[in-house]
């Protein structure tokens, strides 16, 4: 991807914006967190654990849940970083007019299906709500509950297998960790 301030320019310019866009929201841990550190968390896993470098995979990381958790149109997103981080960005972007059981079967079976950029961000997205289930998890969630949420993961991630090798590594130690722990 081009921009005036070079790939790293786009890069801050979209943590920038995702910043702004989730700036009065929080993630469902005991307490709190800002919303941010979750976007951001998944540019750190893939640049830094899984060494990806394309600029337009690690800006749809930071943009994932722009469109789905705030106001940010896929327009927005087009004009301001371009075609091809929007459109990664709207393959990871569920359909909120479907009920949540609907949309929770589409991952699983769009996974597959969708770019090699946005197999990243979504592996990197299962990544971190499994590191955070482990060390922060959402406030009241059972035992049953963390593990409906692992069970599903899994589903999700077996349909991107292939992709990141290193990156699937990291997430089976995940799962791993937790069954462990029951
Ligand atoms: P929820 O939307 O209820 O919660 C998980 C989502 O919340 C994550 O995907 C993540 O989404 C976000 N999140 C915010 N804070 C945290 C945090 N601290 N730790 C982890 N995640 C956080 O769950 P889902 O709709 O994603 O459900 C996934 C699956 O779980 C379902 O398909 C079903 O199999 C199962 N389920 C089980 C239920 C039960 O009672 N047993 C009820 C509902 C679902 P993001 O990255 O987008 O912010
Ligand atoms: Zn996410």
């Amino acid at each position: 991807m081009e921009s005036s301030g070079g790939q790293l320019g786009s890069f801050v310019k979209a943590v920038a914006f995702a910043a702004e866009k989730h700036r009065n929201q929080r993630r469902k841990d005991a307490d709190a967190s800002p919303y941010i550190n979750h976007p951001i968390a998944l540019a750190n896993v893939l640049a830094n654990e899984g060494g990806v470098s394309d600029a337009t995979v690690l800006c749809a990381a930071v943009l994932h849940d722009t469109i789905e958790d705030t106001e940010t149109t896929e327009n927005e997103l087009t004009t301001t970083f371009g075609s091809h981080v929007s459109s990664v960005v709207l393959e990871v972007t569920d359909d909120k007019s479907l009920e949540k059981h609907v949309r929770k079967q589409r991952q699983i079976e769009h996974a597959p299906h969708i770019s090699t950029e946005a197999k990243l961000v979504k592996l990197a997205d299962k990544i971190c709500n499994l590191r955070d289930i482990l060390a922060s998890p959402p406030a009241n969630w059972s035992a049953e509950r963390k593990q409906a949420y692992f069970d599903w993961a899994s589903k999700v991630v077996a349909g991107v297998r292939g992709v990141h090798p290193n990156l699937e590594a990291v997430f089976d130690g995940l799962v791993a960790r937790h069954a462990e722990l029951r």
